[in-house]
């Protein structure tokens, strides 16, 4: 995606070898106007899937997955990494290893949102190990619901999220493909 990427290169700043900064558009401050094209962008890319729910991760999930929900006029849902009072009966309950926090969080989402016959399109900002990915699909699939895919932002193509996302049979769609942080510089996936 075009527009995304100018935007990286113009406002991400590279943290060590490992971690790109987007506090300006996605992470911290958030950028309207181009969450709506992500949104559209997604909804074009998995169109025909018969997508019934988004579902992300809090909080840097919630905004292109709120637009490609409401572009494609079904509910989104983000999983709470807060341990609610809720009743553990009432949520699904997946560990999750925060790549960037280094601890493991419990993410919960209530039973009242998810039904066995939806199809679920997973939405995230980066993808790095697939920690986060996965811990959703696993709450999909306790559900007995379908993963259609797996729509990212930014995915970190020299970390192994999106080859064992793969491997493990999910159909794994990002906007931008990142090839390298070395030399605090923005490298993309050639033909990006
Ligand atoms: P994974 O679970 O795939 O290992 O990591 C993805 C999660 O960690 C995302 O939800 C995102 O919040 C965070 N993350 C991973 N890498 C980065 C990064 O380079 N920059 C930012 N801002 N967040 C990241």
């Amino acid at each position: 995606m075009k527009l995304l990427k100018e935007k990286v290169m113009a406002e991400g700043i590279v943290l060590g070898e490992q971690v790109l900064k987007v506090d300006s558009f996605l992470n911290h401050q958030m950028d309207p106007m181009l969450m709506k094209e992500v949104g559209s962008e997604f909804v074009r890319r998995f169109a025909g899937e018969g997508i019934t729910k988004v579902l992300t991760i809090e909080s840097s999930g919630i905004a292109p997955a709120i637009m490609t929900a409401l572009e494609l006029g079904v509910p989104m849902i983000f999983a709470r990494k807060n341990k609610s009072l809720t009743l553990k009966e009432d949520i699904y309950v997946e560990s999750v290893y925060s790549f960037t926090k280094r601890e493991t969080n419990e993410i919960t989402v209530s039973k009242k949102f998810l039904n066995a016959d939806d199809r679920v399109l997973i939405i995230d900002d980066f993808l790095a190990n697939g920690e986060a990915a996965f811990g959703l699909a696993r709450i999909v699939e306790q559900v007995g619901a379908s993963v259609v895919g797996i729509g990212i932002v930014i995915e970190k193509s020299f970390q192994p999220g999106s080859k064992l996302l793969k491997e493990a049979g999910y159909r794994v769609d990002s906007l931008v493909r990142i090839a390298s942080l070395e030399n605090g510089t923005v490298t993309f996936v050639e033909g990006e």
